[in-house]
């Protein structure tokens, strides 16, 4: 009864906690393994019940005894030989059957050998013969309730089958210590049980906990290879589709890598936060995945950058392809009840024509995509060998900008910037120009990138300080300079240590040297680009910020940093977009500036209707070619000194070059 109730329980809180799913099943399938992982226990097992039922038959004489341990015999080779041949696979439907061929051989095994102990017992089979079997029934029972502990149902059920016959034997014999025998074994029974449910329960507990941990990793793998923002294959997931993908590429049809860059991230999650940039990130990547073909890997390999790996029948359906993502990327989107069109430029390589490896066909891609963006952006290229040559070229560039500070090739020129109701100068722009031996005026365009790339413009950007406070101290109390700083430059540490050198150098008062800022250095939120801001500014020194209009969140820096002047973007003033709209930003620019004590320049000024128009509308301050083109530092002070003698008013400055 005890050792039925008991193993009800087990029963239940076994099903209970291995319940029906898929991991309880796994869980299960690796313990009804257990069962036929010892093969060599089952075999000496079975062999020792052979050879003691033998020896046992051959001493009693008798055909029932004889009988029995034929019978025995051959249940222990029958079920040995299944344990050998039956073996358990990864199929989850096997798993009740093994475990019901085992569970009737076992326990036909135990019940034949109690049965066959208890026989010599109450057959009166002489004293040897009865410790013989009693001890080995005995023995087997205890034993096997540890080897088949991780079915406890079935190591109990053996146990009970080979102990109970003992127990009634004992009894029905009825001397005093065969009586003491039987009345002890029900206690045994118990121990033995709680010995093998404790056993039971560590096993299942550690095979569940390894079988989360497996679950577990295999998860951290998918994860690993996952972007949380989109869902999409990250930059590790994409090498890993591409690794499989360039294996069967390579003698398929055609593969497109197109390296996709969205054209105005930045500019929304800067205004609105990172929050709504991923939603940004989340709405492109949606509208990517509806028009890729099937098959196709997308991944976003990092900040606003996507690569999507397809196969295409040939160019034309990859710049179809191309097509058909930008103009969809072209919808606006909205985003915190803002629209917004985004944008995207696309760089393509196709496999196996641009290469056959997944590094080559990316870095070609890559390329391609520089030269759309150089070309406008919101387009697409496909990657030509010219580009290779952009790539050579810029490595050069790179080696020779390093040495052209010590070679002195990079000068310094100057650009008035002009009072616009006064006329006189009110300040010059310093703007570097590179001199080089073979190649000429290289324009800085060209090369500050690639000085801000390789992180030279430190460097560089602390040498044109110091040169331009130099030539300032040499020009009248109130004539300021105003120099172009890269954002680079800004976050490099001791940034601001070398603006005050420069001053301190050349003895320049702080208010006199104006430092020109553009909106992407803001772009991030970096504490670095504050304290530089807000330690200069306290010192005294002054901020531009350069090139207003070209960015969608200018009004919100404005009022976070001390500018004391905004520049107009040149294309507010010439260029295609010209016309009413831009006049009225400007003189709502203007007006702003006026409020908030700030002058505003409207730079580009190259005909005299551009300066009427720009002064109309409020600015205050102009810089163009109409007054001058910036000019080295002696023309400088010449045009200084000759508008001193004009006496300045309306003077129109040309200075040569
Ligand atoms: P920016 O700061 O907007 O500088 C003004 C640019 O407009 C200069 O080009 C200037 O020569 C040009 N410009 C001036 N007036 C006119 C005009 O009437 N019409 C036209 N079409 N252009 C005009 P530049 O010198 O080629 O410089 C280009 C950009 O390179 C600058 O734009 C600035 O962002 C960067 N840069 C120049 N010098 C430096 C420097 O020393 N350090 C850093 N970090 N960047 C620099
Ligand atoms: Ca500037
Ligand atoms: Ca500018």
């Amino acid at each position: 009864m005890l050792v039925a109730q008991h193993m009800k329980r087990m029963r239940n809180a076994v099903g209970r906690r291995l319940g029906d799913d898929a991991s309880n099943e796994r869980v299960k399938r690796t313990l009804v393994r257990s069962l036929y992982t010892q093969q060599t226990s089952l075999a000496i097992g079975a062999f020792n019940g052979i050879v003691v039922s033998m020896v046992a038959a051959y001493v009693v004489q008798d055909l029932l005894f004889t009988a029995a341990a034929i019978l025995l015999s051959l249940i222990a080779v029958v079920r040995t030989a299944l344990a050998f041949f039956l073996k358990i696979d990864g199929n989850e439907n096997s798993t009740p059957y093994l475990e019901f061929i085992y569970e009737l051989g076992a326990f036909a095994y135990s019940g034949m050998f109690g049965l066959f102990a208890a026989m010599s017992i109450v057959m009166h089979a002489g004293a040897p013969v009865e410790v013989l079997l009693v001890a080995h029934a005995l023995c087997y029972g205890a034993g096997i309730c540890a080897r088949n502990a991780g079915r406890p149902f079935i190591a109990m059920g053996q146990m009970a089958l080979v102990f109970l016959p003992v127990m009634v034997g004992s009894f029905i014999e009825g001397s005093l210590p065969l009586i003491v025998l039987g009345a002890s074994i029900p206690l045994a029974i118990v121990a033995l049980a709680s010995i093998t449910s404790n056993v039971f329960r560590t096993l299942h507990q550690s095979i569940a906990s390894a079988d989360t941990s497996r679950k577990l990793a295999a998860k951290m793998e998918r994860l690993a290879l996952k972007d949380v923002v989109t869902g999409l294959a990250n930059r590790a997931g994409l090498d890993h589709a591409l690794e499989q993908a360039m294996v069967v590429a390579r003698d398929e049809q055609p593969v497109a890598l197109l390296w996709l860059d969205l054209d105005r991230f930045k500019e929304v999650n800067d205004l609105l936060g990172h929050r709504a940039g991923d939603r940004v990130l989340v709405e492109a990547a949606k509208r990517l995945v509806n028009i890729v073909p099937a098959g196709s890997t997308i991944s976003r390999f990092a900040g606003d950058e996507f690569v999507i790996f397809c196969k295409v029948v040939g160019r034309a359906h990859a710049r179809s392809l191309a097509t058909r993502i930008l103009n969809d990327l072209l919808r606006p989107m909205k985003i915190d009840g803002e629209r917004f069109e985004i944008g995207a430029s696309i760089g393509i390589s196709i496999a196996p024509e641009d290469g056959t490896d997944a590094e080559t066909l990316l870095q070609r891609a890559d390329l391609a995509l520089h030269r759309a963006k150089r070309e406008g952006r919101g387009c697409s290229r496909f990657f030509d060998s010219s580009m290779t040559c952009d790539l050579a070229e810029r490595r050069e560039m790179e080696a020779e900008l390093r040495l052209a500070i010590q070679r002195d090739e990079l000068s310094i020129f100057f650009q008035p910037i002009i009072d616009l109701k006064s006329g006189r100068i009110h300040s010059f722009e310093a703007l570097v120009r590179w001199f080089h031996p073979e190649k000429g005026e290289l324009l800085p365009d060209l090369f500050i990138p690639v000085a801000e790339k390789t992180g030279v413009i430190v460097t560089l950007g602390n040498w044109i300080t110091a040169q331009a406070a130099k030539a300032c101290a040499t020009w009248p109390d109130d004539v300021s300079v105003a120099v172009n700083l890269s954002p680079l430059q800004i976050k490099a540490p001791g940034a601001a240590l070398g603006i005050e050198a420069a001053l301190g150098d050349a003895n320049l008062a702080p208010h006199r040297l104006e430092l020109e800022v553009t909106e992407s250095l803001f772009v991030e939120d970096s504490e670095a680009t504050d304290r530089f801001i807000e330690y200069l500014a306290a010192k005294g020194v002054r901020f531009a910020m350069d090139d207003f209009g070209t960015g969608y969140s200018s009004l919100a820096y404005i009022n976070k940093y001390p500018f004391s002047k905004i520049k107009v973007d040149r294309s507010f003033v010439s260029g295609p977009d010209v016309g009413k709209k831009t006049g009225a930003i400007i003189r709502a620019v203007a007006e702003m500036g006026s409020q908030l004590g700030m002058e505003i320049v409207a730079e580009g000024l190259e005909e005299v209707a551009q300066v009427n128009a720009v002064r109309e509308a409020g600015c205050t301050l102009g810089q163009g070619y109409y007054f001058s083109r910036a000019v080295p530092d002696y023309l400088a002070t010449l045009l200084l000194a000759q508008e001193r003698e004009d006496n300045g008013i309306g003077v129109r400055l040309r200075a040569s070059g």
